[in-house]
C-alpha cells in the first residue's frame, strides 16, 4: 500500500489531447458470482479493444475488490488473475459495505485514470471511451449520468429522483441520476484521499473537490444476474448518511419547529384567555391539554433522535477507525509493483 501511496503525478501537457492514460477499472464485488464470469468477460474484451485503439495505455487493468463474499467470489477473482495478466483482486477482511469497498480500490489501484463501475453490467461499457476520450481533453472527473432510468422500477425511479432533488433542496451538491459509474484522474484521487471521513458518500464527496468535470450520458440496463446487494435498508442507510454526512439542515430544521410550536402554543394561550375572559364559558377541554402533550413529546423524541445520530456520527469519528483492511492482493500489476518498488528501495 505504501508504495502506492507514492504514485508519481504524471500530469500530461495541458495543449491538445492527453496521451492515452493508464486506466485502472474498479469495480466493488459482494456475493457477485454469478455475474463476475460475463463482466470479467466483456471488460477484458473492452480493454483488449481500448488498447488496441490506443485509447488507453497497455499498463491498463481491471480491479476488482471483494468486499468479504460469502460465495465463490474471491475464488473466481484468483483464477481470472492467473487467466488475464490484466485482472488484479483485493480482498477486504470482511464485508465493509460498497462505499468503504469502492474507496479502497480507489486507493489501492495504480494508473492515471480509475474508472469505478458497478460488478453487475449495470452500467454501459460503452461510456467507458466516453469517459476516457472526456479526461484526454481535460476533465479531471467525468460522472456516468443516467439518460433513463426506464428499466428500473417504478417505486426505485420514483425515490431516488426525490432523493436527489431533496438533496439539492438541502444544499447538498450531487449530480443529479449520477451513482458511482465515474472516472477520476490521479490529480482527483490524490486530492479524494485527504478526505478522513468515516462515514461515506463518495457521490456527494467527489463534487467537494471542485476540479473540471463534465459528464457522459448512459443508459442504466438491468442486472445482469444474481439479486441486488442493495436491499431496501442498506439504501436507506446510504440516503440518510448522504443527508447527515453534508449538510446539518435536519438540526436547523428542529430548531425552526421547535419555534414554531412555542409561538402556536402562545397564540392558543392568549386564545383561551380571550375565550375565558369574554365568553366565560372556558369549558375543560380534555383534546386542548392532551393532544398537543403528545404532539410535543412526539416532536421532543424525533428532536432528540436527529440530534443523537449526528452525535453518534461525531462518536463515530472520534475512534477513527479504519474504513477497510485489506488482507488480499493477486494479480500481475501488484507483483510488477512490488518489484519495482523493491528495485528501487535497493538502488536509494
Ligand atoms: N456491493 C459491495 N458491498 C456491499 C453491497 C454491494 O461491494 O455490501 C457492490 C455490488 O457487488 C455491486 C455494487 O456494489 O457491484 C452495487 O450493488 P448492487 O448492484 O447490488 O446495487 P443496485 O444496483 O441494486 O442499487
Ligand atoms: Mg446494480
Amino acid at each position: 500500500m505504501e508504495l502506492l501511496d507514492q504514485w508519481h503525478l504524471d500530469l500530461p501537457a495541458t495543449e491538445g489531447l492527453r496521451p492515452p492514460p493508464v486506466v485502472s477499472l474498479v469495480l466493488p464485488c459482494y456475493n457477485e458470482q454469478e455475474v463476475l464470469p460475463e463482466t470479467t468477460t466483456r471488460l477484458v474484451a473492452l480493454m483488449a479493444r481500448l488498447k488496441a485503439d490506443r485509447v488507453v495505455s497497455s499498463d491498463s487493468a481491471i480491479f476488482f475488490v471483494d468486499d468479504g463474499s460469502r460465495d465463490r467470489t474471491w475464488e473466481l477473482i484468483t483464477r481470472y488473475t492467473e487467466k488475464y495478466t490484466q485482472v488484479c483482486g483485493i480482498k477486504l477482511s470482511r464485508n465493509r459495505g460498497h462505499q468503504n469497498a469502492l474507496l479502497c480500490g480507489l486507493m489501492t489501484a495504480p494508473g492515471d485514470v480509475l474508472i469505478s463501475l458497478d460488478a453487475d453490467l449495470q452500467d454501459d461499457l460503452e461510456a467507458i471511451p466516453r469517459m476516457i476520450e472526456a479526461y484526454r481533453q481535460g476533465s479531471e472527473i467525468v460522472y456516468g449520468v443516467r439518460s433513463k432510468r426506464e428499466k428500473d422500477s417504478f417505486f426505485k425511479r420514483f425515490t431516488a429522483e426525490g432523493y436527489y432533488k431533496l438533496l439539492a433542496a438541502l444544499g447538498v451538491q450531487v449530480v443529479f441520476n449520477h451513482a458511482d459509474f465515474r472516472l477520476m484522474s490521479r490529480r482527483a484521487i490524490e486530492s479524494l484521499r485527504r478526505y478522513d471521513e468515516t462515514h461515506l458518500f463518495l457521490r456527494g464527496m467527489v463534487p467537494l473537490l471542485g476540479l473540471k468535470t463534465s459528464t457522459v450520458e448512459f443508459e442504466r440496463a438491468q442486472r445482469f444476474a444474481g439479486e441486488s446487494k442493495y436491499p431496501l435498508t442498506k439504501m436507506l442507510a446510504l440516503a440518510w448518511q448522504g443527508i447527515t454526512s453534508f449538510t446539518a439542515y435536519p438540526l436547523r430544521l428542529i430548531t425552526g419547529v421547535g419555534v414554531l410550536i412555542s409561538m402556536g402554543s402562545l397564540a392558543m394561550a392568549f386564545w383561551a384567555l380571550g375565550v375565558k375572559m369574554f365568553s366565560g364559558q372556558a369549558l375543560p377541554g380534555w383534546a386542548s391539554t392532551v393532544i398537543p402533550m403528545y404532539f410535543l413529546g412526539g416532536v421532543q423524541l424525533l428532536s432528540l433522535g436527529v440530534i443523537g445520530e449526528y452525535v453518534a456520527k461525531i462518536y463515530e469519528s472520534s475512534k477513527r477507525r479504519p474504513r477497510f483492511h485489506v488482507e488480499t492482493l493477486c494479480g500481475h500489476q501488484f507483483i510488477k509493483q512490488a518489484k519495482q518498488s523493491s528495485h528501487e528501495t535497493a538502488l536509494s
